[in-house]
């Protein structure tokens, strides 16, 4: 069946402005990492982009090698923009990146001007679109000049293929270089994409968003969810058909007596407040306002709905963050 998005698409999401520039993002956004790849059934994954847009989810981050098999994810979604997502492109806010390894030899991953270009123009070729809203260096490379990578994201914006330039997970240091190098070449330094939630806090630990505060660029962060840790899934055992069952990115070996507890103490909280672990893990990291956007993943489309309802609590007490830094940190 066709699809034709909800009129009512826009009435409860919020957008935030991504730094100090002139694109706002809406407060959770949908990456297609996982579960949107070959193995993935076509439809379910549909689905899934389709509430997430029905939702006011105008957002959706991709990569190079999101899959599997690499590339597959943005071939999904290329599909899609073809058929239920035609006439919708000027609503979205599509990205991708480059830096993990995508094809074989020396050019196939990190940060030279020659892997960049060339794996931005082979997602262009796969999402079907003359350009990406958003294209990212996705990891700092320390064999090639910052100048070169910067200088390759800024070729991308120039030659009109990308219309912001952003990083992801480069520390505060690297950040600030890439930025003043960004900006010299008449190109800012629209965004930042780390990881961040309950359980990992290296952005507050490196002042990463201190740094972006200062530099005016956006923090879109990723995995708020830790990969499903901080969801209720877990606390019953590892279900078949969850990432922890999947041996791939999240090892089981992270459910730990230790960490379950912590994630009882966790839910415990959330309950307390009449939320789910997921909508108080998203609003956890949303509280604060330098957060542009929480990337979120999802495997069906109720998870979701699930996440987006955090926006209906963002607000913490004191007393609520306390308790949650002494099972989360301590
Ligand atoms: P999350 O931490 O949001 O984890 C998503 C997983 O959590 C889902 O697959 C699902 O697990 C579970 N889940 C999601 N919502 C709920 C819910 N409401 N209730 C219960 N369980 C839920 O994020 P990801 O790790 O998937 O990463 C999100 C995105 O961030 C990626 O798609 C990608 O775009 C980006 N990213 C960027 C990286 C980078 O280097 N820049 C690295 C990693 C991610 P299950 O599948 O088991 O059902």
């Amino acid at each position: 069946m066709s699809y034709t998005p909800s009129s009512e698409r826009y009435a409860q999401m919020k957008y935030n402005r991504t730094g100090r520039s002139g694109l706002k993002l809406p407060a959770l956004s949908l990456g297609l990492w996982q579960n949107f790849g070959e193995n993935a059934p076509m439809d379910r994954a549909r689905d899934i982009c389709c509430t997430a847009f029905d939702l006011g989810i105008t957002h959706f981050d991709l990569a190079n090698n999101y899959g599997p098999p690499p590339g597959s994810a943005e071939t999904f979604f290329g599909q899609l923009l073809k058929t239920d997502f035609a006439g919708y492109r000027d609503e979205m806010v599509i990205s991708t990146k480059a830096g993990y390894r995508m094809w074989p030899g020396p050019y196939g991953e990190f940060g030279s001007r020659k892997s960049l270009l060339s794996s931005l123009d082979q997602s262009l070729g796969r999402l079907g679109v003359d350009y990406v809203d958003i294209f990212y260096s996705h990891r700092f490379d320390p064999e090639t000049p910052l100048e070169e990578t910067m200088g390759a994201l800024d070729s991308a914006v120039r030659q009109g293929k990308a219309l912001y330039a952003g990083i992801s997970s480069y520390s505060a240091a690297r950040t600030r270089e890439a930025a003043a190098i960004l900006r010299e070449l008449g190109t800012p330094c629209l965004i930042h994409q780390p990881s961040y939630s309950m359980l990992n806090r290296w952005i507050e630990d490196d002042s990463l968003l201190d740094t972006l505060d200062d530099l005016g660029a956006g923090a879109i962060v990723f995995s708020p969810l830790a990969q499903g840790m901080l969801t209720d899934k877990y606390l019953n055992g590892v279900p078949s058909d969850s990432r922890a069952n999947q041996g791939s990115s999240l090892n089981p070996g992270l459910l730990s007596d230790d960490n379950l507890a912590r994630i009882r103490g966790l839910n415990a909280i959330a309950g307390r407040r009449g939320q789910t672990l997921a909508q108080m893990a998203i609003a956890w990291v949303l509280r604060n306002d330098r957060v542009t956007s929480a990337l979120i993943g999802a495997s069906r489309p109720q998870q979701v709905i699930d996440s987006v309802a955090a926006l209906a609590k963002p607000d913490f007490s004191a007393e609520e963050l306390a308790d949650i830094d002494r099972f989360a940190t301590e």
